[in-house]
């Protein structure tokens, strides 16, 4: 099947041969993608000044009944997507379900909090304040809409939740969205993009998508857009120094990779609910999607009396994993993405094990569900152990993207803070304890370096939301090597599709421009 780009409000076909996208478990081409001759420049303008035009026009409102609408027709076509997903992404229902329900609760959120938001088509910050004596000249700062296009170019591991987590607040907030999928998992969003475009849920322009590389489509922006950019480090920093970017002062938001932390409180020895909850939720964390989240737990900071014992308990967990094909009702783990990730992932695995030692993962003695070892994109659930991590680079840097994390017993509270804090900035740490002196003086600590904290003490015990699942209301980024980005967080994400000016004037210029906000208050709500 051959994946037609939509640009301009046309779907065409790119020239040449493409790009395979490709079944993981048996490496058949399931379709392909082609940007070449693809009009991007033209693309763009189209989508500013057709989508854009279309979409503010609207109020909030209206469109987050436009939002409601895409959640409504993609849930029509559930069935549809769960088989692209298993047969592009190697997805079990499960994982496919993170992807794909988790849009569609994505939209289905944002559609519920813009209702605060009412027939507003801007925000205003505060109130006027004055700037003469006389208080005729005032001051207030409002958030308008960006009259551009916002430019997503996105990761493979979520083709769909990945396009709807950004898609959301952005045509919520006015903009037209133009969306690069990653090439090799590019199926599932171009799949829904035409599933929109066939039921006419958006204005035309409002939404363009381009399959296949992304060319030459970052010299096109310019100083209304906004870029938003979610893959690996080296990729990113290219987005965020290219030409045009730093030309036009496009604003850029980067999720990028991270070597993510749960940390085992120092009173929580082997038995105790904490040590439970925190073996359970690493078996997850390294399971779920084969452990290609960027969300997964990496590093397993354990207090050194307790190691063995997590690294043991975790290891029993891993062995009743059943990995293979995910068409076979049995299998809880399917591949990775294709041959390639495979092979960064072992190549990763093989500098991780230059400081560590494998207690759970033989990649000589994998066996499989349905599926051909020699053919099919798959690692074994992989953990390590370093014993020396004080000394220890790599285990704090290197992101192995698949079923891999690493045990790391930590001497004191000190020390578990230090170690965290190698990790350069990530996008979650999760904290397990009961102990307030331990979590009073951890989260405080470490707070700076991290995007979320997710905290499991004997309140929440089993009832929390998981270290690696974003929640629509929650900020999704991190600092440093994270990218330093930020996503969702509720309505706080619209601020990035706006743009804030503080106009200085009369009363009546004020009552002009504010007639149509909303209070920017809300954004925190
Ligand atoms: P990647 O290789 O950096 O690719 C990401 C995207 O950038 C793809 O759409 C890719 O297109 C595109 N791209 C590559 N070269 C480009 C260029 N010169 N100009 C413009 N776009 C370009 O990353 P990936 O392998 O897809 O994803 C895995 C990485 O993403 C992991 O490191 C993971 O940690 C990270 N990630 C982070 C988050 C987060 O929220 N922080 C979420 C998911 C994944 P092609 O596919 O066509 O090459």
């Amino acid at each position: 099947m051959k994946l037609e780009n939509l640009i301009a409000g046309r779907w065409e076909w790119g020239r040449g041969d493409g790009t395979p996208l490709v079944d993981p478990v048996t490496g058949a081409e399931v379709a392909t993608a082609a940007s070449d001759g693809a009009d991007l420049a033209g693309g763009l303008a189209y989508a500013r000044t057709t989508g854009g035009a279309a979409l503010r026009a609207l109020t909030y409102a209206q469109r987050a009944n436009l939002l409601g609408a895409i959640a409504d027709t993609l849930a029509k076509h559930r069935d549809a997507y769960f088989d692209i997903s298993r047969r592009n992404s190697g997805s079990p229902k499960a994982d496919a379900a993170i992807d794909i329900d988790g849009s569609i609760y994505t939209l289905k959120t944002y559609a519920r909090l813009a209702k605060a938001l009412g027939e507003a088509r801007r925000l205003a910050e505060g109130t006027p304040h004055p700037l003469s004596k006389d208080g005729v000249f005032q001051a207030r700062h409002y958030l308008l809409p960006r009259a551009g296009a916002a430019v997503f170019i996105n990761a493979f591991n979520f083709p769909a939740w990945g396009l709807w987590e950004k898609a959301a607040p952005a045509l919520l907030a006015g903009m037209p969205v133009f969306v690069k999928p990653a090439t090799p998992t590019a199926w599932l969003a171009q799949r829904m993009v035409r599933d929109l475009v066939d039921a006419e849920v958006l204005p035309d322009g409002a939404i363009s998508i381009v399959c296949g590389g992304a060319r030459d489509l970052l010299d096109h922006v310019n100083e209304t857009d906004v870029v938003s950019f979610t893959g690996s480090a080296q990729t990113a920093h290219m987005v965020r120094t290219h030409p045009a970017v730093v030309r036009n002062s496009v604003p850029v938001n980067i999720e990028a990779d991270s070597v993510n932390a749960a940390i085992l409180g120092l009173e929580a020895a082997p038995g105790t609910r904490e040590f439970t909850l925190l073996v359970n939720e690493v078996v997850r964390e390294m399971t779920q999607k084969a452990g290609q989240k960027c969300t997964a737990i990496r590093r397993v900071l354990v207090p050194a009396a307790a190691a063995k014992s997590v690294a043991d308990a975790i290891a029993a967990e891993l062995a009743q994993v059943k990995i293979g094909n995910p068409a076979h009702p049995d299998v809880t783990m399917g591949p990775l993405v294709n041959r390639a990730q495979r092979v960064a992932a072992y190549e990763g695995i093989a500098a991780l094990m230059n400081e560590c030692q494998r207690v759970a993962g033989d990649p000589t003695h994998l066996a499989l569900i349905d599926a051909d070892p020699a053919v099919g994109a798959f690692v074994p659930p992989t953990l390590l152990f370093c014993t020396h991590p004080s000394n220890a680079r790599r285990v704090h840097e290197v992101e192995v993207f698949g079923p891999v994390a690493t045990v790391i017993p930590y001497a004191s509270t000190a020390d578990a803070i230090a170690l965290a804090r190698r990790g350069h900035g990530s996008l979650v740490a999760s904290v397990f304890s009961s102990d307030a002196a331990f979590l009073d003086r951890v989260v405080p600590a470490i707070a700076d370096l991290h995007g979320r904290i997710l905290i499991v003490d004997s309140a929440v015990d089993g009832k929390h939301t998981g270290h690696g699942n974003v929640m629509p209301t929650c900020t999704h980024g991190g600092p440093g090597r994270a990218g330093g980005g930020e996503e969702l967080g509720g309505l706080r994400a619209l601020a990035f599709y706006h743009r804030r000016v503080a106009l200085q004037g009369s009363a009546a210029r004020h009552e002009a421009l504010g007639r149509d906000a909303a209070d920017a208050a809300l954004l925190l709500g």
